[in-house]
């Protein structure tokens, strides 16, 4: 038996545990091979079309990288085609670690911003969408987000497309982008509309800013569930408000290791979440973009946390339970996690330690 059979136990318990991923952008889902085929599609984008360069390109390397990258994509992002390279990469992606479910975050203010007709970016995720359904057995919902540092006018736009449009799958009214000098407040009165026209809110706040900035998604946007939220973890009298209203956080540790918000996995204030009974749910923001997965998530909050068995599915179950499927979807992937046989606990520490 292979040295490290017990840590391939838990590998083996984290795959086999179906997952929901509730908080990924879209066109930062975009993997190696989405992003060739963008590149081929494109090459005026001046993106390396050859696999290797790409990968030497596309490798996280810190953060102004990271934007670079992440721009480029954009740029190549023009058609409903694009759209759906892009939406049945990210299907290919969730379904090889058993994600069976997708709250995927969408900013049409920027694609409208870059000449995309609103028509072909709704036809991309339809078609995207089905196709995920049919051939990858994962199902997506849609999130449209507000880019912050875009202002009022970016918000005014994104409720009326968002309502206007109202494609299948859409669920979630968001706020991304960066939050310093991004106050939520300015935001209420889209949030108000999309509240009342049956979109939940799930705005980004406290990844970059302290508590103050969470305090007023839930305040003031009727955040139903915070992006990141990390911040919650200073505060005393959030962290008992989020607990006790059962108002989770989206939180994607290497996301944050990656912005240099913590230093490393191990400094993660995860654990002070989950001590003070904020319901956490683990995800992965920009996946390939940040070299992160949603299993590894869960690996590597499971090794650094020395979670059992239990917690661990007690995470999946989170992301389903707060997600907004269907409540007999909802029952089905909480019935298929809770049957999944958990591996021997003393196997599972002697694994923890030896991948410590
Ligand atoms: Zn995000």
């Amino acid at each position: 038996m292979p040295a490290n059979a017990s840590g391939a136990d838990l590998r083996a318990f984290v795959q086999a545990l179906p997952k929901a991923e509730l908080h990924v952008h879209l066109v930062g889902s975009a993997g190696l091979d989405t992003v060739l085929a963008l590149a081929r599609r494109h090459p005026e984008a001046g993106v390396p079309a050859e696999r290797a360069e790409l990968a030497e390109f596309f490798r996280f390397r810190d953060f102004d990288h990271f934007l670079r990258v992440f721009w480029a994509v954009q740029s190549m992002v023009k058609g409903r085609e694009d759209v759906r390279t892009l939406v049945t990469g990210l299907a290919a992606d969730l379904a090889r670690q058993n994600a069976r479910y997708a709250e995927v975050t969408v900013t049409p203010y920027n694609h409208l911003l870059d000449g995309m007709p609103g028509d072909e970016l709704l036809a991309g995720l339809t078609e995207g969408r089905a196709i995920a359904a049919a051939e990858h057995g994962v199902e997506l919902a849609w999130c449209f987000d507000i880019p912050g540092e875009k202002g009022v006018k970016a918000g005014r736009e994104t409720l009326v497309f968002a309502l206007r449009e109202r494609p299948e799958g859409l669920v979630g009214f968001g706020l991304g982008g960066p939050e310093i000098g991004v106050g939520r407040a300015q935001f209420a009165p889209f949030f108000t509309a999309a509240r009342e026209a049956g979109l939940h809110s799930v705005p980004h706040a406290g990844e970059t800013t302290g508590p103050a900035t969470i305090w007023s998604a839930v305040h003031d946007l009727g955040a139903e569930r915070i992006g990141h939220g990390t911040s919650a973890a200073t505060d005393p009298a959030l962290l008992a408000y989020l607990a006790e209203h059962r108002i989770p956080l989206e939180v994607c540790p290497t996301s944050n290791v990656r912005t240099g918000q913590v230093p490393g996995i191990e400094a993660h204030p995860v654990r002070r979440l989950l001590d003070h009974g904020v319901v956490v749910t683990l995800n992965t923001d920009d996946p390939p973009m940040f070299g992160a997965t949603l299993t590894g998530e869960y690996l590597a909050v499971a090794e650094t946390l020395g979670l059992r068995p239990a917690e661990i599915a007690r995470l999946a179950a989170n992301s389903v339970e707060h997600s907004f499927l269907g409540d007999e979807a909802k029952a089905a992937l909480l019935a298929e996690i809770a049957a999944v046989p958990a591996p021997g606990e003393r196997n599972l520490v002697a694994g923890q330690r030896e991948l410590a």
